[in-house]
């Protein structure tokens, strides 16, 4: 894990310190990205707490996620068989979830996208956004923003939609969300 160290100045009493910001995190880290904990500084003076967002690398077992904000260049330095980019907090905690769990980001895009056409109906335009929420047993759980209602997926279903997907790998950093899934979706059906 590297990190640097920057000069900041309390948004309260002005009194300038020094915060530590990670450039590069491994899994251990999940938990406090998550909470945002990560993204939190104190000052020494005055205990106001503050959040920066700033970009960074999270290394998985398998998979690396780059969450990149403004231009700040951050340098891929291991590889990974799953390379994503993502540029909103949103995706990038949905992703994290996603490979925690040993799933397929592609394939998650495509079942969310199902989901909101098949129960747009009951809800009319009540949701905002569906998010990945956990895998429990054998369901897939989904969160329905606006609603306040979690949607539910079969894994059965999920591994036989994934049976009807091509091993391939894509070895680029690619940013996968509901506007950009489908081009990798149409790669990688049989
Ligand atoms: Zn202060």
């Amino acid at each position: 894990m590297s990190l640097i160290k920057v000069d900041f100045v309390c948004p309260k009493c002005h009194k300038k310190y020094r915060i530590k910001l990670f450039k590069e995190v491994n899994q251990d880290k999940i938990p406090e990205i998550i909470d945002r904990s990560l993204f939190k500084a104190k000052c020494s003076e005055c205990g106001e707490e503050v959040t920066l967002d700033y970009s960074l690398v999270l290394y998985g077992e398998d998979y690396l996620i780059y969450y990149k904000v403004n231009d700040e260049k951050v340098d891929i330095k291991e590889e990974r068989k799953i390379k994503r980019i993502c540029t909103s907090f949103k995706d990038f905690k949905e992703k994290i979830l996603i490979f925690r769990d040993n799933l397929n980001d592609v394939l998650i895009e495509f079942i969310k996208e199902t989901l909101l056409r098949s129960i747009k109906e009951d809800f009319k335009d009540e949701i905002t956004d569906i998010r990945y929420n956990s895998l429990d047993k054998n369901k897939i759980v989904f969160y329905a923003f606006g609603t306040n209602k979690y949607l539910f997926v079969n894994k059965e279903d999920y591994d036989k939609y994934l049976s009807n997907f091509k091993n391939i790998e894509i070895s680029d950093l690619i940013e996968v969300n509901k506007d950009t899934y489908f081009k990798y979706y149409e790669m990688m059906k049989k």
